[in-house]
């Protein structure tokens, strides 16, 4: 009797000693998490570390830094019982150019490995990189106009996330050719302030350091003209119905137009920028631009609006194309080759359609009465692509003719020009 007591109580330990080794000695490691999660980074970085344990608790944690030979610790803790999550930012020291390895060691409260515990070792292979890219221009004068375009030729010594031009408020991205060369086409804005608002490069590496060049340019000012324009019931009455279901809310014609000419013009010139992305690595375009033929010009690039109603000034915008009129529904001819990014109806410039010439580069044929492409096709220069109309935010039938650099309208007349076209672009 005895004897199976002694052997029933060590049957008990034995369960005991499982059962405590089963709670205590856990088997599962901390989680590490490292954000934000990069491979190439600079001195600037804050990074910061998650350590989540979902046994007995974390115990320690270390941050190791290996380059070469060298191990710096850059941060070392240890916890108070049950501290199951931490969260704790650590930058980097100065390390030489080049690969480093980032080591996080973290162990638990676990009696696990005799005591030693559960560790998990997150290591990753990073490059520390502080310098900026090298920007050396190629391209030599560049010849602007306000409202107008230009061309820079340029390399950078290294892999870049985003490399172009940058204006003021507005920036114009470059893309790489075959030859490695980065070709940048972009606008001196209509709307920028000359003498403050100058052409940069800039360039980005992979580790976010940031590199900015000027160069050289001649800038001609243009006064732009200023025109009146008298907003009549009539037509009120006859272009504002299209635009109802945008602004539901505005029952009153006046302030519908109102809405129209700065809150959906506006739209539109962002929804520009996005169709401006949709372009080719390369130019798809022969030669100078074609101008719709027999149409006289009725409006230019840049000329200030102010509009009228019943004699009060109400509002001001800046037209941002040619206006061409000629017969009612007359055909468009596509300007120069290129590709359909766009065909369908958008705000103000009712129907119309966008082609891409390759760089951002881009011709906009808005109002039409009729379409004949579709997006996604190539276009000859020449050939037809629709009629013209009223349709949007047009008076009368004409053709708004526009030429949209990475989403900014320019002044389309450089592009007709050959002369022009051959010294500031094509011999680039
Ligand atoms: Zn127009």
């Amino acid at each position: 009797m005895k004897k199976k007591i002694y052997i029933l109580f060590i049957i008990l330990i034995c369960v005991g000693l499982g059962l405590v080794y089963f709670v205590f000695g856990e088997r599962k490691k901390p989680i590490i998490n490292v954000s934000p999660d990069l491979i190439y980074t600079n001195a600037q970085k804050t990074f910061q570390v998650v350590a989540k344990d979902e046994g007995l608790g974390l115990k320690q944690l270390r941050v190791i830094l290996k380059q070469n030979m060298k191990r710096i610790t850059v941060l070392e803790q240890v916890f108070p019982a049950k501290t199951m999550t931490w969260s704790g930012e650590f930058k980097l020291p100065k390390l030489k150019q080049g690969p480093f390895e980032l080591l996080i060691i973290c162990t638990d409260r676990s009696w696990n490995n005799w005591g030693k515990g559960n560790t998990s070792l997150y290591v990753k292979k990073m490059v520390y990189d502080t310098k900026a890219p090298l920007i050396s221009l190629v391209s030599k004068k560049h010849n602007l106009s306000q409202g107008g375009a230009g061309l820079v030729v340029y390399k950078v010594s290294e892999d870049v996330t985003q490399t172009g031009v940058e204006v003021g408020k507005y920036f114009f991205p470059a893309y790489k050719q075959k030859n490695g060369l980065y070709y940048c086409l972009f606008a001196y804005p209509y709307d920028a302030r000359p003498g403050e608002d100058m052409p940069t490069i800039t360039a980005l590496d992979l580790a976010e350091n940031k590199a900015k060049s000027g160069f050289y340019y001649h800038l001609n000012k243009r006064k732009f003209r200023h025109d009146k324009i008298n907003i009549s019931d009539r037509f009120l009455k006859a272009k504002m119905p299209q635009f109802q279901s945008i602004f539901p809310e505005e029952k009153d014609l006046l302030h519908l137009f109102l809405r129209v000419n700065q809150d959906l013009r506006a739209k539109n010139r962002q929804e520009l920028r996005k169709i401006g992305l949709k372009t080719a690595d390369h130019f798809l375009f022969t030669g100078q631009f074609l101008r719709q033929p027999n149409a006289a010009r009725k409006a230019s690039f840049g000329d200030h609006r102010s509009y009228y109603y019943q004699g009060q000034l109400i509002d001001k915008q800046v037209h941002l194309g040619i206006d061409l009129a000629s017969l009612a529904q007359a055909p468009v001819p596509a300007a120069n080759n290129g590709k359909v990014v766009f065909a369908g109806f958008l705000g103000i410039y009712g129907q119309v359609v966008i082609i891409d010439h390759g760089l951002g580069l881009q011709s906009l044929y808005a109002h039409l009465s009729q379409i004949d492409v579709q997006e996604g096709e190539s276009v000859r220069k020449g050939q037809i692509i629709g009629r013209t109309g009223s349709t949007g935010m047009a008076g009368g039938d004409h053709l708004h003719f526009g030429i949209v650099i990475s989403g900014l309208p320019v002044n389309p007349v450089e592009w007709w020009d050959l002369n022009w076209l051959k010294n500031n672009i094509l011999d680039r």
